[in-house]
């Protein structure tokens, strides 16, 4: 589903990722571990377009495929961030708005769907994870679980082909850790393609199909597991993406 070729990016004089590859099969989960400032956030968020590589190529098969060599134009990088959803560490849901308003913004203001479904869909993913209780409710009245669990709901809600998941347990008290990690199995049993930075390496090795190894912008060692079985691609559900 996912080609990395030869992606790099720097900060500045400071080379943060160097001729990363990657292969992400549709229905699979890859984990990427490594020391702090290995450049795991940093190669998920050139993944979806929220940083702009250097160097290298990034393709969705059927979807968008970037050359960062050369200028990219806003259109084809829109198209690069329509393929994935986000998931961060610190939730970064909206304060301000309920959980359901924050679950609907995305599919509604951007995505440009009616309204009336969205909410229907936020609705069933909500109670699916549990908190169908709390759509009215603002996140600060949440668990950092719970806000967790919305963080992840509001990526669904978008559809995506791939879920990028930024450290999603680090922020989180250990006792809150197992239901989003049991929530992300679910997940990964039902066939999304999923790219996970995480310290948790017990999850790593159970739920990944591939483990990477980063240090220093280079992905150092590579473990790969059998593919999963069950899998089912998003693409064949549906899941939309241009370019
Ligand atoms: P952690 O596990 O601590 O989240 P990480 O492996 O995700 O670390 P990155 O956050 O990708 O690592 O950071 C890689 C390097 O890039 C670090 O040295 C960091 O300081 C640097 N870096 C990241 N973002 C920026 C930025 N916006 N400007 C300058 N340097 C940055």
């Amino acid at each position: 589903l996912l080609t990395v070729r030869g992606l790099a990016k720097s900060f500045g004089a400071t080379p943060v990722l160097r001729s990363i590859d990657l292969d992400v099969p549709a229905g699979t989960v890859t984990t990427l571990i490594g020391p702090s400032g290995s450049g795991k956030t940093t190669l998920l968020r050139c993944l979806n377009g929220l940083e702009v590589p250097e160097a290298g190529t990034v393709t969705v098969s059927g979807g968008p495929s970037v050359d960062f060599g050369d200028a990219v134009s806003q259109r084809r990088l829109a198209a690069l961030r329509d393929c994935s959803a986000m998931v961060f560490q610190h939730y970064n849901l909206f304060p301000h708005k309920t959980v359901l308003d924050n679950v609907i913004e995305g599919p509604v203001i951007v995505q440009r769907r009616p309204r009336p479904e969205a909410v229907a869909e936020a609705t069933a993913l909500l109670e699916r994870v549990g908190l169908g209780e709390k759509r009215d409710a603002y996140p600060f009245s949440l668990s950092g679980g719970q806000q967790q669990r919305v963080g992840i709901v509001r990526a669904l809600a978008l559809k995506p082909r791939l879920l990028l998941f930024d450290e999603p347990t680090s922020a989180l008290d250990p006792e809150l850790v197992g239901d989003v990690l049991s929530l992300m199995r679910e997940l990964a049993a039902e066939g999304w393609t999923m790219v996970v930075a995480t310290h948790e390496l017990q999850f790593a090795r159970e739920v990944a199909n591939e483990v990477l190894f980063m240090d220093g912008g280079v992905i150092v060692e590579r473990g790969r597991r059998r593919r999963c079985s069950a899998a089912r691609t998003r693409s064949a559900r549906g899941a939309s993406c241009s370019g």
